[in-house]
């Protein structure tokens, strides 16, 4: 069985920054999101992005006001990073991180200076070339594929029925690269559940098991407030464990919480792991997380204006820090199991701890 760990937190293996955090020194964030590019060539149903500026997943295809960052900018400030202590960088974000020409050079330049590094794709950019130049630097690369033959994923990516192909091609040229070379990159598949059958999304995952790859997530569509779209059906995750029998010592198929269950609501009351996160998009602005991109409050600055430490200043994060502090109901504001949630209620249970820790 592959030791991989979908759900949960991890921070509790970096207690180096978890113990300079309870200090209360400065923490620099370990992960940083990247969003290379704010275009996509799919406008999926459910894309969680597709909230932003009121975008509709049409609109998506088509703005006015496509950014995509600048390499040599985004190079500066990755070294940057590198030097402050951040560990991973992960390529995903407002729209398809391969559309920006220059991200194997980016990402070359990154795997150089020794920072682990992901990739959320759709996988239609993913030609030969890419594979040889990306592959080698990337810990792990996510395909987005969210249809289980060429009319549903059509219907659900808002693309042709041809792209179904394509991508499958590129993930098997992609697993076939990672073969012949010995790469430890993880391949994987994380598919929305778009109302497809059990036994169609069984097929999919084996599907997929037989081209190479490393693992297959069945995922929840999350609600966002400002997302208008909203799953017709609520799965019973049992009706998916027929996927478990997939599972073998190179593979790991996934049901992902909260699959069929109701999230509760959070059981910490103000939110505590923004030191450990930051978000960069496409027109350099760095937000504390993704499901507030675009709102003033929780940005920090843009890169283009200054460097990492200066945007990372007390001063600028006691400004959003002041104001998510002040939010009375993170349920209300936050969308569901947000990305750092699992983080949050680690670091709340750190810093509440209940009686009789030393009952371990
Ligand atoms: S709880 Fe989640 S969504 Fe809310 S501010 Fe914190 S990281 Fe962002």
């Amino acid at each position: 069985m592959t030791q991989l760990q979908l759900d949960g937190s991890k921070i509790q293996h970096h207690v180096k920054e978890l113990n300079a955090w309870r200090r209360g020194d400065t923490v620099y964030p370990l992960l940083v999101e990247i969003s290379p590019t704010n275009i996509c060539n799919h406008g999926c149903l459910f894309c969680a992005y597709d909230y932003m500026d009121g975008r509709s997943s049409e609109a998506a295809l088509d703005r006015s006001n496509s950014a995509f960052i600048g390499a040599e900018r985004l190079m500066k400030v990755i070294s940057e990073l590198h030097e402050v202590g951040t560990k991973s960088l992960f390529y995903s974000g407002e729209g398809e991180p391969l559309l920006h020409k220059r991200l194997p050079e980016i990402i070359a330049f990154a795997g150089n200076l020794g920072l682990d590094q992901a990739l959320n794709t759709n996988g239609s950019a993913l030609t030969g070339d890419v594979i040889e130049q990306i592959l080698p630097h990337m810990s792990w690369v996510r395909f987005s594929v969210n249809g289980v033959n060429e009319a549903d994923y059509a219907f659900n990516h808002r693309t042709s029925p041809s792209q179904f192909k394509l991508v499958i091609d590129n993930i098997k040229a992609a697993a076939e690269f990672k073969g012949r070379h010995g790469l430890p990159v993880t391949l994987g598949i994380q598919c929305v559940h778009m109302g497809q059958e059990p036994e169609e999304i069984f097929e999919l995952a084996q599907r997929f098991k037989e081209l190479g790859g490393g693992y297959f997530s069945l995922k929840q569509f999350n609600e966002h407030p400002a997302n208008p779209y909203q799953q017709k059906t609520t799965p019973v995750r049992e009706d998916f464990y027929q996927l478990l029998e997939l599972n073998d010592s190179s593979f790991q198929a996934h049901v992902r919480m909260p699959f069929g269950d109701a999230e509760p609501k959070r059981p910490y009351k103000s939110c505590l792991a923004l030191p450990f996160f930051a978000e960069i998009v496409a027109d350099g602005q760095v937000f504390a997380c993704g499901p507030h991109l675009g709102e003033a409050a929780f940005s920090y600055g843009n890169i283009y204006d200054d460097d990492f430490r200066t945007l990372w200043s007390a001063g600028n994060r006691a400004k959003v820090e002041n104001h998510v502090q002040g939010i009375d109901d993170l349920d209300h504001v936050c969308m569901p199991n947000c990305r750092l949630n699992e983080v949050n209620k680690f670091l709340w249970n750190l810093a509440h701890p209940p009686e009789h820790v030393n009952f371990i």
